[in-house]
């Protein structure tokens, strides 16, 4: 059987990466107590601490390591969840919601000891900018709620979002201080390697085609043969549906798009806060400055799949209408990544079988929930349930339309978001 090698796409994040070598060139084993399907931010974090509490894992990736959304995001590292703490609260009782809110948080600062202890260099500050005047009282009311419950953000008028920003467009705005950005390939590689310094194994560019439930474990069918598995720990986001199709009508893949430019120059007068933003628009744009002086920005939303390129001219576009004097800046890298999104626009997150757990759909807000549910999965497993039972709790709804007819009517909701979008500006 001939099998297509899955490479990073020409990102400014593989640019920078040398040659990763370190998986395992033994055959697969026959039997393994843990099994983690996805070599994401997800999985990566659910095999390493498994590792950490001495069990025996091997972590199975179709691509390279961080292949899908995990190696090529924005790298804005952020707490919460789309949901405010009075939504979330309202949705699943105050006490639960503010636990989970905290545990956001904890995974901000857990992913930033990782990134130290990995040497990834890490910019801090991250925060969100009114792009209509009408959205400034829901931003307003967000940060209220987060100071009530010790979460401090700085919030800024207008004037002061176009001295940190450089941009014109935004009607103020929020930014805090403990959230941060980073490279994030250079954090799954990071992570990766104490992953195998506590004796991980790692197989990449083997797709585990099929699961099957048995009276005691999984069986589980691979490119590189069959094995059976007593956990299994379902860590593949935008294809998560293709092992469970009981998730395909809750978790959607989309595209997004983003660039890097050329190395700016001191002189420049964008992002001089160093923080990261990101737009209040349903079709969000968001963007950091590296420590090599380039914007990272991203946007744009695609529900074709399947489309191979990125719309580089639309993008720039984008980039120009919020930074004019970015015009003829020169851009070295334009890449895509799938993500999957839910409904509600939280994670999916919870059991299939006995011993079978999945996490997904974090909806754009992966970096540090991402570390929240891989340990989450690994402590349920390993029998400390709290956490894990707390994420499977948040609420969760299908798309209308069921498998088929979800993604027309998404496209049709889309559709009008952005004429608001557009129409309120
Ligand atoms: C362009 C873009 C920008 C983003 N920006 C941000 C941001 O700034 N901040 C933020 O918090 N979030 C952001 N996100 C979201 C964030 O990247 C994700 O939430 C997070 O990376 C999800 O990690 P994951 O491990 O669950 O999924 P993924 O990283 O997608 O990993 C899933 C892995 O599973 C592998 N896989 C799939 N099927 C199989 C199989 N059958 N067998 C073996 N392997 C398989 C895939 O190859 C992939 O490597 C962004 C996403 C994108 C695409």
């Amino acid at each position: 059987m001939t099998m297509t090698t899955l490479k990073h796409p020409d990102s400014l994040y593989a640019s920078q990466q040398g040659a990763q070598s370190s998986h395992s060139d033994k055959p697969l084993p026959k039997r393994i107590s843990h099994l983690v399907i996805g070599a994401g931010l997800t999985g990566l974090q659910c095999a390493q601490r498994l590792a950490e509490g001495g069990q025996e894992v091997l972590l199975l990736e179709q691509g390279p390591v961080a292949w899908g959304a995990s190696g090529r995001n924005g790298g804005q590292v952020l707490a919460g969840f789309a949901w405010g703490p009075r939504q979330l609260s309202q949705a699943m009782g105050e006490e639960r919601a503010r636990r989970l809110w905290q545990q956001s948080r904890d995974a901000v600062q857990l992913v930033a000891n990782q990134a130290k202890a990995q040497d990834v260099g890490v910019q801090w500050g991250g925060g969100e900018l009114a792009a209509q005047s009408s959205h400034i009282k829901s931003l307003s009311d967000f940060v209220h709620e987060a100071a009530s419950w010790g979460h401090d953000l700085h919030q800024f008028d207008q004037d002061e979002a176009s001295q940190r920003t450089g941009s014109d467009r935004f009607y103020g705005g929020f930014v805090d201080q403990k959230a941060f950005h980073l490279d994030p390939l250079a954090f799954a590689h990071g992570l990766v390697r104490s992953y195998l310094d506590l004796g991980g194994r790692l197989h990449v560019n083997c797709r585990v085609r099929e699961l099957t439930k048995q009276s005691s474990g999984f069986a589980v069918q691979t490119d590189l043969g069959s094995l059976q598995a007593d956990h299994v720990y379902v860590c593949t986001n935008a294809w998560a549906s293709a092992l469970l199709p009981e998730l395909s009508s809750y978790l959607m893949p989309v595209a997004n798009f983003m660039l890097a430019t050329k190395p700016m120059g001191p002189s420049t007068n964008i992002l001089n806060d160093q923080a990261a933003y990101a737009d209040t628009n349903f079709v969000l744009d968001y963007f950091r400055k590296d420590s090599d002086g380039r914007l990272i920005f991203g946007g744009l939303v695609a529900y074709d799949t399947n489309r191979k390129g990125p719309d580089r001219a639309r993008l720039e576009a984008r980039m120009i209408r919020t930074f004019p004097g970015l015009s003829g800046v020169g851009i070295d890298f334009v890449w895509a990544g799938l993500l999957a999104i839910s409904r509600l626009r939280l994670p999916i997150i919870g059991s299939f079988a006995d011993g079978g757990y999945y996490a997904a759909g974090y909806s754009g807000h992966g970096l540090a929930l991402t570390a929240l549910a891989g340990r989450a999965m690994a402590d349920a497993a390993l029998g400390h349930r709290g956490v894990f039972d707390d994420l499977a709790s948040l609420p969760r709804k299908a798309f209308p339309g069921g498998r088929y007819l979800r993604l027309p009517l998404l496209l049709a909701i889309t559709s009008y978001q952005r004429l608001r979008d557009h129409l309120e500006r």
